[in-house]
């Protein structure tokens, strides 16, 4: 009699034996219904064995084995296996992470309206032509699902009550949801409005489609504003038209909008979806499936997503692959981009790992031979930006910033030019002293300081979260000579405003962008020019592209070269390129200075002359004879 080995979501680390008279080895994978603590759960079948640990008459059966819907394949549950074993996280906690949290519960959604394509039904059709004329709403819905099936999204966009008409339309039975009737075909990936590439992309792109069906680790180092994206679309055009689906991560959906963009645009035709956690749970579930059956042949994801079962699986692409959101931090911790290499070498498939800069890590295997160095040296359209130092050593800062920063500023404010005043800390100042004696606000709940945020009258914890008043006198002895040290966004945002009173400023930091609506309409507002000058932390580091960008001011970066985490340097080289990178992205070339009191430092040198390479080479002398990481 087989025992089942079942994984469950609940916080013991192992798998639970039932009995399962029915079971054949094809259940392994599939979702099954068992009791557990007096309750129903559901768990996966995650293997069988024939022997019990525990006398067979003591085990319970299992109550149904959900044979109506695909489960995880063997190929699933090895990445996951490997997970578990590689990270020494529990295999059971594992699957059930790797499920969509609908499908850990028992109630699950029934098909609900969410993803999958909309199509209007004959019945639909009929009741177009006997609809009202007051109901000019639902008439526009329908006609234009006349036209042909919209996905979710797209429905939705067309009108503010399209999801409760939909409701009625489906009870009604008047549209369907669902893959289209011709979704078995595959559809010819259509390039639109696809540039022709330069030569390095050309190179790198025959590079990866030639070695399509193989496992092929590729690192595309290319500088920003290469044109790597093309290189993507193209890749992943030439999976699609093989046959295969294409998995693309990225670090954060919402941070990438433009890449996401160009795939719905690029490739109108081909299904795709997206996997991260704004999505709710219904859509999230329906993109899932959509993938794990294949009818979607393009998967656009965040870090989870690398366990998406994906049966004609042919590549992988991880965009900004040093990018630190790849890695869980928590739970069951894991990084999805050495994921996605174990993943493809699973499979037999080439992966591609993007960057401008990417992880030592991975720099020391593509100079070392285990992966392919696939290089784009040359931007695309206007020249790289002009980056110098600005040395600060007995200079005379206002607020942080010194005379030839602000004397930037001015110039571009008044050709009508966008800046951007770079600061990796939010609030008003790092830290509140006190001149009498000493005393600085330190976290009552952990050990990092509090930041003053002047607007709202806190001292607040970036690393806890904790809250807490801004104190009228010291609280060690009494004195009132209570002073901001430092500076963050909200000091450097009031300064600017002192200094340059006719000057549009916008401060974009997570306390500015709280809700996620806002970000869009402060996007808007600075691609059409509302904007003068910008003080922003690495939110806006990250692939925007704003044209009007002419200059980019950083201060503070010294700040990380103290820090004593061994991968400070790389990842500050990665945060100044990236953010360099967004000076210059119109026509003009752009200029980049940074302030620091060290502006022969390697690091500073490497970053003027663009040259990660350099910088990297150097990086992995200094952590072989340190005994660091990658060495060790
Ligand atoms: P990266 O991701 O490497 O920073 P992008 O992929 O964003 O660079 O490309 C930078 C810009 O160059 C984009 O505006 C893109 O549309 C454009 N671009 C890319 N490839 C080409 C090409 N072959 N011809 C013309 N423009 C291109
Ligand atoms: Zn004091
Ligand atoms: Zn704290």
């Amino acid at each position: 009699m087989p025992i089942l080995r079942v994984a469950l979501d609940v916080p013991v680390a192992r798998l639970f034996e039932y009995r399962a008279d029915d079971a054949s080895s094809e259940d392994i994978g599939r979702r099954v219904v068992v009791p557990f603590a007096k309750k129903v759960a559901v768990g996966v079948i995650a293997g069988m064995v024939d022997a019990a640990s525990v006398p067979a008459e003591r085990l319970k059966p299992v109550l149904r084995v959900l044979r109506g819907e695909p489960g995880f394949t063997a190929a699933d549950l090895k990445l996951i296996v490997f997970a578990a074993d590689y990270y020494h996280y529990p295999l059971g906690a594992a699957i059930m992470a790797a499920l969509p949290t609908s499908l850990r519960r028992l109630r699950t959604h029934r098909s609900q309206p969410t993803g999958g394509q909309l199509t209007l039904t004959e019945a639909g059709a009929l009741g177009l032509q006997q609809l009202p004329v007051r109901a000019s709403r639902q008439r526009r819905l329908l006609q234009a699902l006349e036209q042909g099936p919209l996905d979710h999204q797209a429905f939705r966009a067309l009108a503010p009550q399209a999801t409760g008409m939909l409701k009625q339309f489906i009870a009604r039975g008047w549209v369907e949801t669902g893959p289209p009737a011709d979704a078995g075909a595959q559809p010819a990936p259509e390039i639109r409005t696809a540039p022709p590439l330069t030569a390095e992309q050309a190179q790198a792109t025959a590079e990866i489609c030639a070695a399509l069906g193989a496992f092929r680790p590729v690192l595309l180092l290319g500088i920003t504003g290469s044109g790597k994206s093309e290189v993507y679309l193209h890749a992943i055009a030439a999976a699609v038209a093989a046959g295969r689906q294409a998995l693309l991560l990225v670090p954060e959906i919402a941070l990438t909008p433009q890449l996401e963009g160009l795939i719905r645009d690029r490739f109108a035709r081909v299904p795709a979806v997206s996997l991260h956690s704004g999505l709710g749970a219904g859509e999230r579930l329906a993109n899932w499936r959509a993938a794990q059956s294949g009818r979607a042949r393009i998967v656009l994801g965040t870090r989870l997503a690398v366990f998406t079962p994906l049966p004609e699986l042919g590549l992988i692409i991880v965009d900004e692959e040093h990018d630190a959101s790849f890695k869980q931090a928590e739970g069951f911790r894991y990084s999805a981009r050495d994921l996605a290499v174990v993943r493809a070498q699973q499979c037999n498939l080439p992966v591609v790992l993007g960057s401008a800069t990417p992880a030592l890590e991975s720099y020391f295997n593509a100079a070392s031979g285990r992966y392919r160095l696939l290089a784009l040296n040359h931007r695309i359209g206007a020249a790289p930006p002009r980056i110098a130092c600005i040395d600060t050593r007995g200079a005379r800062l206002e607020d942080g910033l010194s005379a030839p920063l602000l004397e930037a500023i001015a110039e571009r404010t008044a050709r009508g030019e966008q800046s951007l005043v770079f600061i990796n800390r939010r609030g008003y100042a790092p830290v509140l002293i006190c001149h009498a004696c000493g005393w600085v606000s330190g976290c009552h709940r952990c050990s990092a300081q509090l930041v003053l945020h002047l607007k709202e009258r806190r001292l607040r914890c970036h690393h806890c979260g904790y809250q807490g008043q801004v104190p009228m006198a010291c609280p060690a002895c009494g004195s009132q000579q209570l002073a901001p040290l430092g500076q963050g966004t909200q000091r450097v945002e009031a300064a600017l405003a002192e200094r340059f009173p006719q000057a549009r400023i916008m401060r974009i930091d997570r306390d500015s962008v709280r809700q996620r609506q806002a970000w869009p309409e402060m996007r808007r507002r600075i691609r059409e020019r509302d904007v003068d000058v910008l003080v922003g932390t690495q939110l806006l580091a990250k692939g925007h592209d704003f044209p009007h960008l002419n200059l980019v001011a950083v201060l503070n970066a010294d700040s990380m070269l103290y820090s004593t985490d061994f991968r400070a340097s790389e990842r500050l080289f990665a945060l100044l390129a990236q953010v360099a990178g967004r000076a210059g992205r119109g026509k003009e070339q752009g200029t980049v200075l940074i302030q620091t009191e060290f502006p022969h430092h390697p690091l500073y040198r490497s970053l003027q002359r663009q040259d990660y390479r350099a910088f990297a080479d150097n990086l992995l002398v200094e952590r072989r004879q340190a005994g660091f990481p990658p060495f060790v």
